[in-house]
């Protein structure tokens, strides 16, 4: 007889969201982003950080002050790099499983590129004009939006 604790779909994909966050060098925001195929196959991973060639170390993760030293205009998101990250041809009609809320300008980049659902886990900014202006544009462009239901579950990882 086959084992029941496997992990399912959602989990499994969502879980690789949560991974690929792990990379994320932000100080306070780590987010992760794994878009699937209509067959249930990884077409790309990202999560945030630097452009290619701007260093981590050099570049600002500060959230407040000049907005030239702040993070907000550097940080290539989470959503946008998995987008990005992908060389194929078969990106649309796939979707996205991402850790947080698509921004208004990863939303962009999601409907332009032909994903059709988003599944977010956290929701934390949905009362900014960036979420709300991403979840006006989400529903004008018809892609489905569906909160990630919580399996309740947690994964040890020893690495
Ligand atoms: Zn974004």
């Amino acid at each position: 007889m086959k084992k029941n604790d496997y992990l399912k779909w959602d989990e499994y994909f969502m879980g690789i969201a949560l991974l690929s966050a792990e990379r994320s060098k932000d100080p306070n925001t780590s987010v992760g982003a794994c878009i699937v195929s209509k067959s249930n196959k990884i077409l790309s991973v990202g999560y945030n950080g630097m452009p290619v060639g701007c260093s981590d170390d050099e570049f600002p993760w500060e959230r407040e002050g000049d907005p030239l030293d702040t993070k907000y205009l550097y940080v290539c998101h989470a959503e946008l790099n998995a987008i990005l990250n992908y060389t194929g041809t078969d990106i649309r009609g796939s979707r996205i499983y991402t850790t947080l809320f698509p921004c208004n300008e990863c939303t962009k980049a999601i409907i332009q590129s032909g994903i059709t659902e988003v599944i977010y886990l956290s929701d934390k900014y949905s009362g900014t004009d960036s979420t709300i202006a991403a979840k006006t544009m989400l529903r004008a462009a018809n892609v489905k939006i569906t909160p990630y239901p919580s399996a309740g579950k947690s994964i040890v990882l020893n690495l």
